[in-house]
């Protein structure tokens, strides 16, 4: 069958063009049932943790017949005034930060000089984080300018927050940051 443009256009607008229209026999296609992978799933609302946007997404879980509960899908959340449905392709990856074979689920260590790292607890990592906070914040504090002023602060360290940080998060960072003295300050919401 010769299907001009024109004819493709008014077929298309009147709603019949599909491939009964160009030949093609649909009826094998029609007694084909098709599911949804998301059907009967639940819906939690989510925000994506990548930028300061902030984009809205919806989170599609189910329990599996072993009784775990997967996590199918992530999508943009449509109903968001931020993004309406959209994101960008690293929000729209967002699945793999749960699901990836590559994800790194523990902590590691590679000690000085060594070539490997190693699988560490969670307890060893926050020691190790405390130990080299307190060490660098020992190391530059400095108390008094090149004027002589009294400044008390720390130089050596640096911080900067995550956009999904919420209010609360972000005012405990802050706290705790400048309880150190530490000076740089910064946020990713504002980079
Ligand atoms: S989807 Fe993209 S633009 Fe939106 S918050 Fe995530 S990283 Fe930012």
């Amino acid at each position: 069958m010769e299907v001009t443009r024109r004819q493709f256009l008014q077929l298309s607008t009147t709603g019949v063009l599909g491939a009964s229209a160009l030949g093609f026999d649909l009826a094998p296609a029609s007694r084909i049932k098709m599911s949804l992978r998301i059907e009967g799933a639940t819906v939690s609302h989510s925000v994506c943790p990548y930028c300061a946007v902030g984009c809205a997404l919806l989170a599609y879980t189910k329990k599996s017949s072993s009784g775990k509960v997967e996590l199918l899908q992530i999508e943009g959340d449509p109903d968001s005034p931020v993004n309406e449905g959209r994101l960008c392709p690293k929000g729209a990856s967002a699945l793999q930060l749960a699901v990836s074979r590559r994800r790194v689920e523990s902590p590691l260590y590679r000690e000085p000089g060594a070539a490997e790292w190693k699988r560490v607890s969670w307890d060893f990592a926050l020691d190790k984080l405390a130990q080299n906070i307190k060490a660098s914040r020992d190391r530059t504090f400095v108390t008094t300018d090149a004027g002589g002023n009294v400044v008390n602060r720390c130089e050596g360290v640096a911080f900067a927050g995550g956009a999904a940080f919420s209010s609360e998060e972000g005012y405990f960072a802050a706290k705790v940051m400048r309880g150190l003295g530490v000076v740089h300050l910064e946020q990713q919401a504002r980079v």
